[in-house]
Order: structure tokens, then C-alpha cells, then sequence
């Protein structure tokens, strides 16, 4: 059984970066992860929630429901401080998103690159930062090693990518995006049922309108994913699949 591993910062980054390719690979055939590294209780936009520990369990339970329509086989959310991803302890951070990869066992995994993805918040590239590290060390026996005394063996994934894109959006900071090595088309049907499932996150319903836009307009139907590493060496070059050259164990 093939297996991917999303690994975000927010709940409602798995439909809205990365929700085509959970969907094209779900009916493939492929099994589907997402760790999302916090509760995203530092959002603007609160719905009815009158606490942070309401605000998580509300994001909790759109999470779930998001990963429901994205056939994604298992969704996680972490309990790491929203907005706060570059203050946390890197070590600790790093080997619980490397726990995660020995026990899951992808074959690869899409996460964040360092820009931050096209909004360029800090906790997407710190996740992506923290998912490069986890990429390295779960395939390594000299990393985090008290793990492997649990039953556990060390894991190496074959390909990490990061979500990308051939555009800037004209309304956030500056950022340099990775080069663009993969387009996926996701099509109309799959695109429609990406922007449901961000509406799964019915606190965030104020900024539906932002994101149908810069996803519709610009992103259209087409999701772009830059190669960061692979398990065997190789040139780049352009691929319309993610699993392409993966090795089946
Ligand atoms: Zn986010």
C-alpha cells in the first residue's frame, strides 16, 4: 500500500494547499496522513468560541471533518502554540514529527517550504523547516534514537516536496518561493470539492471569499509542489505525479 504524509501547521492548510493531491491520491489507491502541528487557536476568526480550548476543540472537529472529504486516512492535530511555531524547542518538535514518519512509513511527504507557502505565514515555514529535519532524521538510527527501543525502525521516505507556486499574492510580504518542479491537475470536480472541504472550517467562514479567490483565479485547477529531496540521487525535472520513480517496499 502506498502511503503520503501531509504535514501542516494549521487546520484548514490540508484542503487549502494541499487539498488536490490528498484528493487525487486518496482514489489512487494511496493511503493519506495529515499531522498538523497546531490548533490554530491564535486565528482572528474565533466562531462561537469563547476560549482557546474552545476555539481548538471547535478546529478539532472541522479538521475531521475536512480530512472526512479528502479521503485522508488519518488526520492528527498536535498540540504545538499557534503562531508560535519559531519559539517551540526544534529538538522535541522535530523528533515528535519524526515519530510520526517511523510509524506511518510514507513513501513521501508534502509539507511547507521555508517561504511559508503562498501566504508566507512563519508557521507554515516552520513546519516545512521542521518536516525537511523529521525527512532526514526518521531514516537515520543515530537520530532520536530512544524511539527505536519501542519497536520502532528507522524510516527512510523517498521523496519530500513542498507546496508551491508560479505566482506571488499581491497582498502579503515579500517571499521566494521554490522553483516549481511539479504540477499536479486536479480538475474542476476535484477543485470544487478541495474549496468544500476549506469550508468544513466553518470558523474561518470570513475568509472563504479570499481564498476561493486566490485559489480560483490564480491556482485554478492546477497544485504545484517543488521536489526538496529524494532518497536516491537525480537530476531535476518536470513531473505530473508525485509517486513518480517511487520504489514499492
Ligand atoms: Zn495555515
Amino acid at each position: 500500500m502506498r502511503k503520503l504524509l501531509c504535514i501542516t501547521a494549521h487546520p484548514d492548510d490540508e484542503a487549502g494547499a494541499f487539498g488536490g493531491a490528498l484528493l487525487v491520491y486518496h482514489e489512487r489507491g494511496v493511503e493519506t496522513f495529515v499531522v498538523c502541528m497546531t490548533a490554530g487557536t491564535a486565528a482572528r476568526n474565533r466562531g462561537t468560541a469563547q476560549s482557546p480550548d474552545e476555539l481548538a476543540e471547535l478546529r478539532r472537529a472541522e479538521f475531521a471533518a475536512s480530512c472526512r472529504l479528502l479521503g485522508v486516512t488519518r488526520g492528527e492535530v498536535l498540540d504545538y502554540p499557534d503562531s508560535k511555531l519559531d519559539r517551540v524547542d526544534l529538538f522535541q518538535a522535530v523528533c515528535d514529527l519524526a515519530l510520526r514518519i517511523r510509524q506511518i512509513r510514507p513513501h513521501i511527504i508534502l509539507t511547507f517550504g521555508p517561504d511559508g507557502g503562498l501566504t508566507g505565514h512563519v508557521d507554515h515555514a516552520m513546519a516545512g523547516i521542521f518536516a525537511t529535519l523529521a525527512f532526514e532524521w526518521a531514516g537515520r538510527p543515530d537520530r532520536c534514537p530512544e524511539q527505536l527501543e519501542q519497536n520502532l525502525k528507522p524510516h527512510r521516505v523517498q521523496k519530500l516536496y513542498y507546496h508551491t507556486a508560479d505566482f506571488h499574492l499581491p497582498d502579503r510580504q515579500p517571499i521566494s518561493q521554490p522553483t516549481v518542479t511539479a504540477r499536479i491537475e486536479i480538475g474542476a470536480a476535484r477543485f470544487e470539492k478541495k474549496v468544500e472541504a476549506f469550508r468544513q472550517h466553518t470558523t474561518q467562514a470570513p475568509l472563504f471569499e479570499r481564498v476561493r479567490k486566490n485559489l480560483g483565479q490564480r491556482l485554478g485547477t492546477v497544485e504545484m509542489y517543488h521536489l526538496a529531496a529524494s532518497s536516491s540521487p537525480r537530476d531535476a525535472k518536470s513531473e505530473t505525479d508525485l509517486f513518480e520513480d517511487v520504489v514499492d517496499d
